[in-house]
C-alpha cells in the first residue's frame, strides 16, 4: 500500500489541515519518502530540535517522532513509549534483531490509519544520546515496535509498506471529532 493509493474520509480531513497546532509533516508530502543524513556533530542546533521534537511528539500523543516528520532530514528520532522515559535517539543502527511480533501501528503522519505490522519482538538499536555518548539500547515488545516504526521513517519507509492489508482501517486517533 503507497500513500498515491489512500483516500482521507472526510471526516478524518481535520486531522490532515496544516497549521501551527498540527505541526507534523503529513503524507502525500514527499520527504516522508526520503533518506535522512546522519548528524556529524552534535551543536545546539540538534539540542533544540530535539527539544522541539519532544514538546510536538507530547502535543501529539504520540510514543515517538522522527526528525523527517517535522521536515529535518536528520537521523535522529524520539520516542517514549508507555512507562519508559522519553529518549532521543541520534543515527541509531540496529545491530541485533529476533523473533516476532505483530501488533498495530498508527502514524502522525498518516493520522487515522491504523493497521497490523509484522516485526522483529526485540532489537538492540546502537545510538548516540543527545549528550553524545554512544549507548545500546535492548528493547522488547511495544518499545522495539515504536523504535522500528520511527527508524523506517529515516529510511523514508512508512508502515503502511509493511502493513497487512486485511486490518487497515480509520479510527478517531483522540476519540470523536469535536464538534465546534
Ligand atoms: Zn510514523
Amino acid at each position: 500500500m503507497n500513500e498515491r493509493e489512500i483516500v482521507v474520509p472526510a471526516e478524518f480531513e481535520y486531522l490532515y489541515a496544516k497549521g501551527p497546532e498540527r505541526p507534523v509533516v503529513k503524507i502525500p508530502s514527499p520527504v516522508l519518502r526520503q533518506k535522512a543524513a546522519e548528524i556529524k556533530k552534535i551543536d545546539s542546533k540538534v539540542d533544540q530540535l530535539i527539544d522541539r521534537m519532544f514538546k510536538i511528539m507530547k502535543m501529539a500523543n504520540g510514543v515517538g517522532l522522527a526528525a523527517t516528520q517535522v521536515g529535518t532530514l536528520q537521523r535522529l528520532f524520539v520516542m517514549a513509549p508507555e512507562g519508559m522515559k522519553p529518549v532521543a535517539l541520534i543515527n541509531p543502527v540496529i545491530i541485533k534483531s529476533e523473533g516476532s511480533y505483530c501488533g498495530q501501528e498508527g502514524c502522525l503522519s498518516i493520522p487515522g490509519l491504523y493497521g497490523d505490522v509484522t516485526r522483529p519482538d526485540s532489537v538492540i538499536i546502537h545510538a548516540m544520546d543527545r549528550k553524545g555518548r554512544e549507548l545500546e539500547y535492548e528493547l522488547e515488545g511495544m518499545p522495539a515496535k515504536v523504535a522500528q516504526h520511527e527508524l523506517d521513517h529515516l529510511d523514508g519507509i512508512l508502515f503502511i509498506d509493511l502493513v497487512d492489508l486485511a486490518t487497515v482501517h480509520w479510527s478517531h486517533p483522540d476519540g470523536e471529532p469535536k464538534a465546534d
